[in-house]
């Protein structure tokens, strides 16, 4: 049984008042199990279930004929999405009551700021007022134009993080798994906690940030003797970040060496054959901090390209994001 609630009449309505008999339905991984629940819900249309992965609302499979209709993520504001795109978005009603006050019980920090991956981005202000009612000041960040709400982070921007860094003593954030709290840790500067509410479990990812900073540094060691880059550059909606990469390539030839641009949906680190001695990705970022020890070869953010190059200083880094696309 599908463990978020979904309107289906409301749905229904929605690609009716579209115009379109052909849908297209694209699940993230972990929600492809109700697939075919979903699919049963929309058989009064011609429904197809994409096999495509899908990671976030940048990644839109689009077919003319077809209504695509993606589950589980927001859109991102600033993305000019195609006419025939609609979002089903899906909030976990898992409340954060006892896992918020246990960590008010072990962390004294005075001020601090609230973050949420989306699907619990809702529970932002039960947090907040469990924060306020003991005595704790409670922000919420306002994110950039590729955050539909206050407060939430996506693993590609933190902009609603660094907008109160500066008025925060520590983050919490709302979610599961450690990738975005590391993101907020290296961007603000400022301790971060991840409250998980399932398991109640409190975690300081001060440790695991510390090794992402060694591994990065330790990439760009790497390539030191690096000639040859290969460039990578995403076809994705929302990962396309050509004038990045164009401006990449100048500097890579500005510093005597060859750069190559590799375009592309999907990035499949076992299949990068290309003659090239380390690769800069300017896709998804998840990609180089979480695919890399896939690359048989270094693989750079853009900074750290530029760092290598010497139009950066190793004190000038920080996390790979995603603001504009192309
Ligand atoms: S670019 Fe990566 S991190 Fe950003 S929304 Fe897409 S999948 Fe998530």
């Amino acid at each position: 049984m599908i463990p978020y609630r979904i309107d289906f009449e409301e749905l229904r309505r929605r690609i009716r008042e579209k115009g379109y008999r052909k849908v297209l339905l694209q699940l993230p991984e972990g929600m492809k199990l109700y697939g075919t629940e979903i699919a049963d819900h929309l058989d009064d249309f011609e429904t197809y279930i994409s096999t495509e992965h899908c990671f976030g609302a940048c990644d839109i499979v689009v077919h003319e004929d077809k209504l695509t209709v993606q589950f589980g993520h927001s859109e991102i504001p600033n993305i000019k999405y195609p006419e025939n795109v609609i979002f089903v978005e899906s909030f976990s009603e898992q409340s954060f009551k006892e896992v918020a006050e246990k960590f008010l019980k072990m962390q004294k920090c005075e001020r601090i700021g609230i973050v949420a991956s989306v699907q619990h981005v809702k529970k932002i202000e039960e947090v907040r007022e469990i924060f306020e009612e003991h005595g704790r000041e409670a922000l919420v960040g306002k994110g950039d134009s590729r955050v539909k709400y206050d407060g939430q982070v996506l693993g590609c921007n933190f902009s609603a993080a660094r907008s109160i860094a500066e008025d925060v003593d520590c983050f919490a954030f709302l979610g599961t798994g450690v990738f975005h709290a590391i993101g907020v840790r290296i961007v603000t500067d400022k301790k971060t906690y991840v409250l998980d509410p399932y398991s109640n479990e409190i975690l300081d990812v001060e440790e695991q940030a510390d090794r992402l900073m060694r591994q990065r540094f330790g990439a760009i060691v790497r390539a030191e003797h690096a000639e040859r880059f290969g460039i990578i550059v995403s076809e994705k909606i929302g990962q396309r970040r050509e004038k990045l990469a164009l401006a990449l390539k100048s500097m890579v030839e500005s510093s005597g060496f060859k750069a190559y641009l590799l375009y592309g949906n999907e990035v499949n680190p076992e299949e990068m054959y290309y003659e090239v001695d380390a690769y800069v990705n300017t896709a998804c970022p998840r990609v180089t901090y979480d695919d890399y020890l896939r690359f048989s070869k270094p693989v750079l953010t853009p900074i750290e390209l530029q760092i290598l190059l010497k139009y950066k200083l190793w004190e000038d880094y920080s996390f790979d994001e995603i603001v504009g696309v192309d």
